[in-house]
């Protein structure tokens, strides 16, 4: 590794076109000074073009410098390695010299033709040399910016998820007390109520529940970063049988037919995976239509992840609105005809993210839909699932 540091980092063009000129100029010399050798036309001219064309290539190259992606910092280690060059060829041509018996017959024409080529070569290893640096330093620069980016966005994101947690949660206090009431008031003055007035005390009832589920749904979206557990081996097919247990009431009502096979191990939190899956299971059976829900769990491979499937013959969904359904508070249909939130796709989405995963659905209106996630196999291998 060179460690000179003596050409200014402005210099180093200036020193390759020197060598350049230095370089032809030698050539000029060389053809117009007499020596004692052949002095035939044919061998100056070969002396000349070989000198002159070493002269050529540094000119041209130190002239081109600017126009090359190398930056400007590492001209001066290009000079470097022109001078390294010419130093290495005459330490090698020294020492052939001044050994016995043998001995260079025209120094005068061979040390400039040689120190000539193993200076282009020189600045062949220097390009090279400083092309390699230049992107190493366009990598690490963009390398921080990427850093600083990232860390402002996490930043950004703490920030938001405070908000998000210290609004739910300091809202569902008062929340309380206006359901309180609200219950108070219809059990005190029900009968006093006409039928309007009992209309109206049903309206505000039901917002208040309404506000009271997103609001939970809020805090719980909020909280899947900051409080979830750390992550251990789950076994897919003990949180789908959990699911399945806790949704027992709309299974039996809906008569649902809920199919999933040896489903594999992965690398999560189980409550949030719990969750996860409640909410596509659940959601397969709302948006079942008519007939008896149909669903099917499975899951396949994909290098170091599981694509695990849950798949209804429901009401589908329009393509155009696929990327809308993922966020907060974000429905399709109306609350008469599907009660709900509009947070459980939002949270299961946050949910797969934190789990380093992505989530999509595939569907068309009217022909069930199939939602994917991607979640990190457990290091074992488990048995794969099929239907
Ligand atoms: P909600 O709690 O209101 O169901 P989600 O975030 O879970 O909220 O879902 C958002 C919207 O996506 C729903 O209002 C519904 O229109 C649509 N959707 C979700 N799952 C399905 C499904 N399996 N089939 C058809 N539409 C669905």
């Amino acid at each position: 590794m060179l460690s000179w540091r003596w050409i200014p980092v402005g210099g180093g063009r200036r020193l390759i076109l020197a060598l350049g000129l230095f370089y032809l100029l030698l050539a000029v010399v060389t053809a117009i000074v007499p020596t004692s050798h052949d002095d035939s036309i044919v061998g100056i001219l070969t002396v000349f073009g070989f000198i002159s064309a070493s002269g050529v290539v540094l000119l041209v190259g130190g002239y081109r410098l600017p126009h090359t992606e190398v930056s400007p910092r590492f001209y001066a280690d290009i000079a470097r390695w022109c001078l390294t060059g010419i130093g290495v060829m005459v330490a090698i041509l020294t020492l052939y010299h001044v050994q016995p018996d043998t001995g260079l017959s025209e120094p005068e024409r061979s040390l400039p033709i040689l120190t000539g080529f193993s200076c282009v070569a020189g600045f062949g290893v220097g390009m090279y040399d400083a092309r390699a640096k230049t992107q190493t330093e366009k990598l690490e620069r963009q390398n921080r910016l990427l850093e600083r980016t990232q860390t402002q966005l996490e930043e950004s994101n703490e920030r938001l998820e405070q908000f998000a947690y210290a609004a739910s949660h300091d809202l569902r206090e008062p929340l309380r007390m206006v359901s309180s009431y609200l219950q108070l008031i219809e059990r005190r003055y029900g009968d006093d109520l006409d039928e309007d007035g009992e209309e109206f005390l049903d309206y505000a009832i039901d917002g208040s529940d309404r506000m009271r589920r997103m609001i939970d749904g809020l805090l719980d979206y909020s909280r899947v970063d900051t409080q979830g557990e750390p992550f251990e081996p789950v076994a897919l097919d003990a949180v789908l049988a959990d699911v399945c247990t806790d949704l027992e009431v709309q299974i039996v009502d809906t008569r649902a037919e809920i199919e999933f096979g040896a489903l594999p191990r992965v690398e999560g939190d189980a409550d949030q995976l719990r969750q996860l899956f409640q909410n596509l299971v659940a959601n397969a059976i709302e948006y079942s239509g008519d007939e008896p829900p149909q669903i099917e769990i499975d899951a396949e491979r994909n290098g170091e992840n599981w694509i695990v499937s849950v798949r209804d013959r429901g009401i589908g969904i329009d393509p155009a609105e696929q990327e809308r359904i993922f966020e907060v508070f974000q429905r399709l249909h109306g609350r008469d005809e599907h009660p709900g939130a509009g947070i459980g796709l939002a949270l299961c989405e946050r949910i797969v993210e934190r789990h380093g995963g992505e989530i999509w659905v595939e569907s068309e209106r009217g022909s069930g839909s199939t939602f994917s996630v991607t979640l990190p196999a457990a290091d074992e291998r488990p048995l794969r699932t099929t239907h």
